[in-house]
């Protein structure tokens, strides 16, 4: 069987899936999503003229010659903090104290910042040490948004600000596209879950914790739904429960040629297999399919091989499920600082890399340790993919792209 390219298998898992339903949610529970509303600013934001600066505001004409040596001493008519406003305009000639945030009075058209003014004794008279012009430190009301405008599109992915924004602009609930509960099963007999000591042939369970980490940076929901035995009928009736509750299901291992990889055999006699053997390394093996459904990401077992199967095939589909239009992480070119060699064989191999910003600017990549697909440890110290072509591999000083994984 010939091997797939990884842009053919990427396409055809995106092809399958799409973005779900959309629904409220309170706004501090929206970040990361995408939104599926517009939003548009009401009011005038800030909704009134008022003051960037602590200070005294004047009439700016009242304060022409004003200098350090020979001051203008306005009378104090009142003081207006931040949440009030003045309960009079100010009259030619006067001044008003005034704090950050605070409304301008009407009459005033100016603020002088504090450091530039000294108060009497008695707190009645300011001296004004230095002229200010017409709209200092005012800040207009609709300086940020002027009533009307459109501010956000459906389609972007909120961030803290935007969720700032909402607030600002008293939305406390937003329309979204639904975040994914995606199930996470592992699968192999050879598997210990949890502190007991390992019996003969026996490993731990890393991919289980390894994977719900990673949906749940992406954003996504993460629904634990344990482990299962080398058992069609198990793997069954489990994949069948958690499709009636989660929008995605991930399993790791069983998807390769062995005589126990029970979720292909699975997933072939429902009808709906994608199996593929795709030219990469880590990660040949990917089932992908669908039960009752629900996209099923038949992920392989070596934990290497999970991860990195997870990052370039499940994720970006995961993402698009959400709502996100892109769904890609950030790749840069680097330089290596150290020979990265393979073998020819058809594939390309995503060597697990350190990846470090020199005194020039421009990335520098190192092997991050171990390049075996069962050599966790490597992926541990790692933060970038490179992707090395087909080939020999590349020696120091070549550039490289790198898949960035934070
Ligand atoms: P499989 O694809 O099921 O043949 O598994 C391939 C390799 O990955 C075997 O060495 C398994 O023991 C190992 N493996 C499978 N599942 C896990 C897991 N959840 N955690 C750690 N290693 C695993
Ligand atoms: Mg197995």
């Amino acid at each position: 069987m010939s091997l797939m390219p990884l842009a053919d298998a990427q396409r055809r898992v995106m092809d399958q899936v799409a973005p779900l339903s959309t629904t409220r949610v309170p706004i501090d529970e929206s970040r990361g999503m995408v939104l599926a509303q517009s939003v548009a600013a009401d009011e005038d934001i800030p909704p009134f003229a008022n003051t960037g600066m602590d200070g005294f505001a004047v009439r700016a004409v009242d304060t022409t010659g004003a200098s350090a040596e020979s001051p203008v001493d306005l009378p104090i008519a009142g003081t207006i903090a931040a949440g009030s406003v003045a309960d009079r305009p100010l009259r030619p000639g006067e001044a008003m104290r005034i704090m950050t945030g605070a409304p301008i009075p009407d009459g005033a058209d100016a603020v002088v910042m504090v450091e530039l003014t000294a108060v009497d004794e008695d707190d009645t008279t300011v001296s004004v040490r230095g002229e200010v012009r017409s709209g200092n430190h005012v800040r207009p009301a609709g300086d940020d948004l002027k009533a009307g405008t459109e501010l956000f599109e459906p389609g972007i992915v909120i961030t803290p600000a935007h969720i700032g924004m909402f607030a600002t602009l008293g939305l406390t609930e937003v329309e979204v596209v639904r975040r994914p509960r995606v199930g996470v099963f592992s699968t192999g007999d050879e598997l210990v879950v949890g502190p007991e000591p390992l019996g003969p042939g026996q490993i731990r369970d890393s991919n289980r914790p390894q994977l719900l980490a990673l949906v749940a940076e992406a954003g996504l929901e993460p629904v634990d739904l344990g482990w299962l035995p080398d058992d069609e009928a198990a793997i069954e009736a489990a994949l069948r429960a958690g499709a009636e509750t989660c929008d995605a299901l991930l399993t790791s291992g069983g998807v390769s040629m062995g005589d126990f990889d029970f979720v292909k055999t699975l997933l072939q006699r429902l009808g709906e297999l994608n199996w593929m053997q795709i030219a990469i390394k880590p990660a040949k093996p990917f089932a992908f399919g669908t039960v009752l459904g629900t996209p099923i990401f038949g992920l392989p077992g070596n934990p290497v091989s999970s991860a990195v199967s997870f990052e370039l095939l499940a994720r970006p589909a995961l993402l698009k499920m959400m709502g996100y239009s892109d769904t890609e992480r950030r790749t840069v070119w680097a330089f290596t600082d150290e020979p990265l060699l393979r073998q020819r064989d058809g594939k390309t191999h995503f060597i697990r890399v350190r990846v470090a910003e020199s005194i020039d600017g421009a990335p520098r990549v190192r092997s991050a340790g171990g390049q075996g697909s069962h050599q966790l440890s490597g992926l541990a110290m790692a933060n970038g993919l490179a992707a090395i072509p087909d080939g020999e591999g590349v020696s120091s000083g070549e550039k490289v792209r790198v898949v960035l994984l934070t």
